[in-house]
């Protein structure tokens, strides 16, 4: 039995949509692990168990890291993450409730999976959050379901870090044989790797990450993610921190889920007025979803990035 679950996909009348239109939600934020992570990570621990493997280790304080830690405690295998100091007692503790092994190493994300492949043995598999085709083999599955709905949409939206996503996305849409429907790949300026590379003609890296969308945050995207954009219509977009930011509390009271900001950068697109996706009318929206984001600390950054009220339901219709 597959680690994930298929998802629900939700039309969704909460996006003022035009003469039309109509957006649909594939909630990848129900996964158990609370992200879509759990279909590409999944599979591929499957995989290395299959293979033999005896521990599954990664180095994400994230929902990779959460991912690789349930995908293994469902598989019966151990699960070590090596974690950055800055990873929030809260990541730890969540990693924990999956019974992995956390180990807190070095002051960034490089350290720490630094020393993570330091630690590797020939029984450990290494969970990369990216940059690996059996991820993109599983989160492909997404849009299988949204076939198997009976749903063709005109265009995708979706958040964009290192790209596995994306290339999982591109995958199930060639796979379906929609080798020309439009992807709007969404990242929050700072973390914008995607389309600062697009723009510049190569993969560049970002010197450092500077948004609160921390699960956005690759310096640099896999090779594959940039080169898809030659092969398939995919356009970059960026949005600031506030718009995901209100976003997230715009989608908390409409659909009453909770989203990290790395989720809420491609519902802000959503969001847009007059944006991109107008021109379209079965526009779907992967709603990556995110484990390390609380209420409490979706409002603060509220507060603190000055997002505006207005853009809210409660306060626009009222
Ligand atoms: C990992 C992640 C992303 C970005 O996915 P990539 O495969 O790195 O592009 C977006 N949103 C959430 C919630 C994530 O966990």
């Amino acid at each position: 039995m597959a680690l994930h679950i298929a998802t629900p996909l939700l039309p969704s009348n909460a996006f003022d949509p035009g003469p039309g239109q109509q957006v649909w939600l594939k909630m990848e934020a129900l996964q158990p692990s609370g992200s879509f992570k759990l279909r590409g990570i999944g599979h591929a621990c499957e995989v290395y168990a299959a293979r033999g493997a005896g521990r599954i280790v990664a180095s994400s304080g994230g929902n990779a890291g959460l991912a690789a830690a349930h995908a293994a405690r469902r598989l019966g295998l151990p699960a070590l993450v090596v974690v950055p100091q800055t990873t929030s007692g809260r990541a730890r503790a969540l990693l924990a409730r999956e019974g992995a092994q956390v180990c807190v190493h070095g002051i960034s994300f490089q350290e720490a999976n630094a020393y993570a492949q330091s630690l590797l043995g020939p029984q450990d598999a290494f969970i990369h959050p990216f940059d690996d085709p059996l991820l993109w083999e599983g989160h492909a599955g997404m849009i299988d379901e949204v076939a198997d709905a009976g749903l063709r949409p005109d265009a995708v939206v979706l958040s964009v870090g290192g790209g596995g996503l994306l290339s999982g996305v591109v995958a199930g849409l060639r796979r379906q044989g929609w080798n020309d429907l439009p992807v709007f790949a969404v990242e929050t300026a700072g973390a914008d790797s995607y389309a600062q590379s697009l723009a510049a003609g190569e993969r560049i890296e970002l010197p450092a990450i500077n948004s609160i969308a921390t699960s956005l945050g690759a310096r640099k995207v896999s090779e594959h993610a940039f080169a898809l954009a030659r092969t398939h219509p995919i356009t970059p977009v960026v949005v600031t921190d506030g718009e995901a930011v209100a976003a997230c509390l715009r989608f908390m009271d409409e659909h009453r889920v909770v989203v990290e900001p790395a989720c809420g950068a491609a519902l802000a697109l959503a969001w847009r007025p007059g944006g991109p996706l107008a021109a379209f009318d079965k526009v779907l929206v992967i709603v990556c979803g995110g484990a390390t984001a609380t209420v409490a600390q979706l409002q603060a950054w509220g507060a603190q990035l000055n997002v505006q009220s207005a853009n809210r339901m409660s306060e626009t219709r009222s």
